[in-house]
């Protein structure tokens, strides 16, 4: 390029979170992280530390008020990490399981849930969900650990919603099967770890956001320990035991938290109260709405009342329906999203793992539509979905 000066800003195509290149007139999405005045508090500390990674203060003073939320579940150990998919990759390598052994997930999930178990060295196997959680159960989980022998289960919080941390106990007690929670958009409402571990998100587009981020949460201080040193080049730093100090002690990677991502976290937390309420009632009011204009046909996901909401998804009664009711959406530049289409199962990359039958996923994947939903979504947009949804029903 002989020309060198940077684009105008103003004309750069905007790389969103539709994957579309523009964004719609009312978005799928629109986070709302901290403002830079509500970031300038943990900024300045940095400026004062220059402590920027490997577990400076801002990312274990992150860890200290997350399990001090968890202090209902019993003492918890928390790991921040770059990533959710980072998390669940180094909880499952933590576990030390035989190269290739087989780890269940739902058919019904982001693809992250499996290309985790990937990079794991271990190998994905779909199965189905429940009709009306949309969940992959202890039920679910018990009958293909008879049939294919699973060492390992990732049940995600679909949607954040909350898994049954006690019947998740109870499955690994009777079976021996660590449980791996996939509870990216779960905090708040998954508020036991299960068994074995959950891992959080703290993306963007999760309800309690850093931009990119993740922890994760355990009762298992061994287990958060091995996961911290994966985090970190698998470097030894205080267990003599284990083999040198300051040595390579396991293969690992570099999944940690910088300070400037546990900045926005703090920022992120001190508000959650308030994402929180206001996830709640708007969400409320979107399905109130949408059902009254479209004489309560549409089908959500049965989750209890206090849940947090990430997203906002309709079943519609058949998959023509769906459609329309998409393109209706579409034609308005209203977002939508396909959750999730395909299924893991059918996605290219995966189109070769080992499945159980998964007629549930299939028939919610073929139904199901994404609309529009955040914490500031202005009425008038909650009052256009519901009367573009409605034109779809005829
Ligand atoms: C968002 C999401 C992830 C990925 O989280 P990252 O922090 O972006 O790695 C994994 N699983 C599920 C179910 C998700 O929704």
């Amino acid at each position: 390029m002989a020309n060198a000066s940077p684009p105008d800003p103003r004309t750069i195509a905007r790389p969103v979170l539709s994957g579309a290149t523009v964004r719609e007139r009312i978005p799928l999405m629109l986070p709302s992280l901290p403002t830079a005045d509500e970031l300038l508090p943990y900024l300045r500390r940095i400026d004062e530390r220059r402590w920027y990674s490997n577990f400076g203060p801002l990312a274990t003073g992150f860890e200290a008020r997350i399990a001090h939320s968890y202090a209902g579940a019993g003492a918890c150990h928390v790991v921040a990490l770059s990533s959710c998919t980072a998390g669940l990759e180094l909880a499952l390598r933590a576990l030390s399981l035989p190269a290739g052994a087989p780890v269940l997930v739902p058919a019904f999930t982001f693809i992250a849930t499996a290309s985790a178990v990937r990079c794991a060295g271990l190998a994905p196997v779909v199965a189905d969900i429940d009709a009306d959680t949309w969940l992959l159960t202890p039920d679910i989980a018990r009958a293909a650990v008879r049939s294919i022998g699973a060492r390992a289960v990732i049940p995600v919080t679909t949607f954040g919603a909350e898994q049954d941390g006690e019947a998740w106990a109870a499955f690994a007690r009777d079976t021996g099967v660590p449980v791996v929670m996939d509870a990216a958009a779960g905090f708040g409402n998954q508020r036991d770890p299960g068994p074995t571990c959950a891992v959080f998100s703290l993306h963007a587009t999760k309800p309690l956001a850093a931009g990119e981020g993740g922890f994760v949460v355990t009762r298992d201080a061994h287990l958060a320990h091995a996961i911290r040193r994966l985090s970190n080049f698998g470097i030894n730093l205080d267990r003599p035991l284990d083999g040198p100090i300051g040595s390579a002690v396991a293969t690992g990677t570099n999944a940690k938290l910088s300070e400037y991502h546990a900045a926005v976290a703090h920022a992120s937390l001190d508000r959650w109260t308030d994402i929180a309420a206001m996830r709640q009632s708007v969400y409320e009011r979107c399905v109130r709405t949408a059902q009254d204009a479209c004489g309560g046909r549409l089908g959500v996901q049965r989750v209890p009342s206090s849940t947090v909401r990430s997203v906002c998804a309709y079943r519609f009664p058949d998959a023509g329906t769906r459609d329309r009711a998409e393109q209706a959406l579409q034609a308005r530049s209203i977002g939508t999203r396909r959750w999730y289409l395909p299924t893991i199962d059918r996605q290219p990359a995966f189109g070769h793992v080992d499945h159980l039958p998964t007629p549930v996923a299939e028939a919610l994947s073929a139904r199901l539509l994404g609309v529009p939903f955040y914490p500031d979504l202005p009425q008038p947009a909650i009052d256009e979905i519901a009367v573009a949804l409605a034109g779809a029903f005829g």
